[in-house]
Order: structure tokens, then sequence, then C-alpha cells
């Protein structure tokens, strides 16, 4: 949404925790899409849940402005005076703290604040501190994980993870920050940190004559304006002498299938070469319809299908669904986080046209590629499977 569109629902919203609250509350909007709701005299009539709950219901209501549908849900935090906090400052802090974690709960829900949220929040608080930090001292580094071929184990091109060497904490991995990153409006310079080492590590790899195939970079499509991330991506290629055929775009479903990013960006980027692939597949909301329109070459399936494949039948039939959809459609399959022979051995027979997973190699610093790559160990690796398998 862009700003001016949002105006008239927040009025609408507005006048709702208007008509909500009794003659001596006050409410005001703390900016963007925040309201502050200030109850005195809490009676037995007024609790803070009470009112919170008269909010959830008023706002969840369908919204309708120029004839244009819309429904909007709030998550709510609350904080008592004094007991949660006896200046303005710290209520406020707090209040924000509850309300992160009726987000956090699903949205469309309220929280009263509690001595672990403080603590929480204060964590959360000092890992972005820390996190501005690393990003500026060079704390990050990249993990390269390779995406092989079911058919004969060559190495079709590596996976960038980024990780982060916390001075105190040692490596931590991308689950642990990625969540503060993104809130923090630190996802942009960290994306185009990753692209821009991909892209440096790429060229030096090229230099060094090392056949490791395409450099893939996850992009959470959400954060950027499409024109920027666009633009970001070929100035950052041109700067490191690679090519956006050297490059792969990892993407959530839900980040590709975005109404406001049109159609349009993902069509010039393949159109400059750059290769794009769905990320966690199965896991977002892909229409077939929009899929088959992408303009994708791989669709990545999440390893929460691989995980139970020798026991789920649900995962097998989902698994051979997606790859032979795959197949009419004219993309790849790989399958992520492949782990057990018995795995291996049911992607093979399903035609599963590329894995990534430990079973051929855990994502390696950039030091362990050129071993990889050079002593052929996942063409090995993938030729001792089809020997342990061959009748005796
Ligand atoms: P993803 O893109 O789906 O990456 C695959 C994840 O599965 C990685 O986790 C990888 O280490 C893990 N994995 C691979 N093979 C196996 C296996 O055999 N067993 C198990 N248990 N796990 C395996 P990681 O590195 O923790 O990354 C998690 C997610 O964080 C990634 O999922 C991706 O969505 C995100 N991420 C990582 N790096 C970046 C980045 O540079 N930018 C952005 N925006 N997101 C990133
Ligand atoms: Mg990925
Ligand atoms: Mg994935």
């Amino acid at each position: 949404f862009q700003a001016s569109l949002w105006t008239p629902y927040m009025k609408k919203i507005a006048q709702r925790i208007r008509k909500t609250l009794r003659a001596q509350d006050e409410a005001a909007r703390l900016g963007g899409d925040e309201f502050v709701v200030l109850l005195e005299d809490i009676d037995q009539q007024a609790t803070p849940a009470r009112v919170a709950h008269a909010l959830l219901e008023r706002i969840r209501a369908p919204l309708a402005v120029d004839g244009k549908p819309l429904h909007i849900t709030s998550s709510i935090g609350i904080c008592v005076y004094p007991e949660d906090g006896d200046s303005p400052a710290t209520l406020f802090k707090n209040a924000d703290a509850a309300m992160y974690l009726a987000k956090q709960s699903g949205r469309d829900a309220c929280r009263y604040f509690t001595a672990a949220m403080a603590r929480e929040a204060e964590a959360r608080f000092e890992l972005e501190t820390e996190l501005r930090l690393a990003l500026k001292t060079g704390q990050m580094r990249l993990a390269y994980q390779p995406k092989v071929a079911l058919a004969d184990g060559r190495v079709l091109g590596l996976e960038a993870l980024v990780r982060w060497q916390h001075p105190r904490e040692g490596l931590l991995l991308p689950g642990r920050f990625l969540s503060v990153a993104a809130e923090n409006g630190l996802l942009q310079p960290l994306t185009q940190w990753v692209v821009g080492e991909v892209s440096r590590q790429c060229a030096r790899w090229r230099a060094d004559g090392l056949a490791v195939g395409r450099l893939s970079c996850n992009i959470d499509a959400s954060i950027f304006q499409p024109g920027m991330l666009e633009a970001m991506l070929l100035k950052t290629v041109v700067e490191a002498s690679i090519t956006p055929a050297d490059l792969e775009l990892e993407v959530l479903e839900t980040g590709m299938l975005r109404e406001t990013l049109a159609l349009g960006l993902w069509e010039r980027l393949v159109a400059r070469g750059f290769e794009l692939s769905i990320d966690d597949f199965g896991t977002g909301e892909s229409s077939l319809a929009r899929l088959k329109e992408l303009p994708v070459s791989t669709l990545k399936i999440d390893r929460g299908f691989v995980r139970d494949l020798e026991t789920d039948q649900g995962d097998r039939s989902i698994v051979r669904t997606v790859i032979a959809m795959a197949k009419i459609l004219g993309k790849r399959a790989v399958a992520e986080g492949v782990e057990t022979d018995a795995q291996m051995r049911f992607l093979i027979e399903a035609g599963c046209y590329a894995v990534q997973g430990n079973w051929f190699s855990a994502p390696l610093p950039p030091e362990g590629i050129p071993d990889l790559i050079r002593d052929d160990c996942c063409r090995e690796r993938r030729k001792d499977l089809t020997r342990e398998s061959a009748p005796a």
C-alpha cells in the first residue's frame, strides 16, 4: 500500500476505536498503523481485556472505502500503570513488547505485558544493536551448500547461506537473527552485503578455474521496491565483473506472488540472465495459474516434505506430485534437506532433478569449496549409492 491509499482506511479505523471507548478514555495515532489507547479509572465494565476484545471485534469487521472492501485485523498489547512501569517511556515500551507477542501469536489477538516479555524485548533490542554493529564490522559470513544433479552427482551450483560470527555466542544461524533484521530495516543492507559477497566470491572462484556452477542467494522480495531490487542486483553484478547468468535468486512463494510485485520485475530479471527459483515450495500459497506464468526455472521442494519421506505416505505423494508438476511446467525440481540413503533412493526413483542436503554436503565455509569441487566428492558419493544398491 502507498501511504495515500491507507489514509481513508486509517480514518475509519480511528473512528471505530473512538466509538469503542468511554468519553474519559484517550486514543491517539502513534504513526504508521499504530494507535495507542489510554484507559483511565479501570473498572468492572472497562477492564483492559474487555476493551481490547471490543476493539479487536470492531476493527475486524469488513471496511469499505469507495466500494473497495478490506479486511483488517489488529494486535493489541496491554500494560498497566504503575505495576508495569511508572514513566510514559517504559509504559510505551512494555505495551509494545506485549503487542509484539500478540502479533507473533497469529495476530487479531491481545496480550498482557509480563516480566518475561520485558526480558525477551530486551534481548531482541540487544541483538538488534549487535547486528547493526556486526554489519559494519564484518562479522557476517557465508556458508555454501552444493546443489547436485541426481543423475550423475554433478554440482550444478551452490547456495549461499548467511551466518553471523558473533563475538560471544559463536556462529549463529539465520533463524536466530533474520527476523530481528527484518523488523529493524536491516534485512536490506544484509541482503546487499550477501549479494555483493557472493558476486565477489564467484569472480574469485571463476578466476581460479573452479567449476562451481551458479551461485544462489536468498532474496526476501517483500523488503524491496521492485525497481530497487533490480538496480541493486545489476549494479552488484557489474561491480564484481560477473554476469547475471552466474547468479540464481531464491525467492519464497509468497514474495514472488505478492500483488505489489508486478510480474514485470521477474520477467525483466530473467531477461537480463538471472535464474529464478521458488524456495520452500509447497509451504506458500501459489495458484497453479500464476505458477505457470512465473518465469522460474526451479522449484525447491521444502525440507518439511523430505524429512519424513520414509514413513509419511502423504509426503511421498506430495513430493511425487511436485516432481511431476515441475516436469509438466518445464521446470526443475530440487529437493532440500536430503540426509538419508532412503530419501535419496526415493527421489531418484521419483525422477527428481537435483538435491541439496547434508547427504552430499552440509553448508561449508568458502575455504571448503575448492576441495569439494576438485576432488569430485559429490560424484563419488553418488556412485557409492549405486554400488551399494546393486545386487551382489
Ligand atoms: P533455505 O533457503 O530453505 O535454506 C536451506 C536450509 O536448510 C539452510 O538452513 C540449510 O543449512 C538447511 N539444510 C540444508 N541441508 C540440510 C539437511 O540435510 N538437514 C538439515 N537439517 N538442514 C539442512 P539455514 O542456513 O539455517 O538457513 C535457514 C533459512 O534462512 C534459509 O532457508 C533461508 O530462507 C534463510 N536465509 C539464509 N541465508 C539467507 C540470506 O542471505 N538472505 C535471506 N533473506 N535469507 C536467508
Ligand atoms: Mg534458499
Ligand atoms: Mg528452502
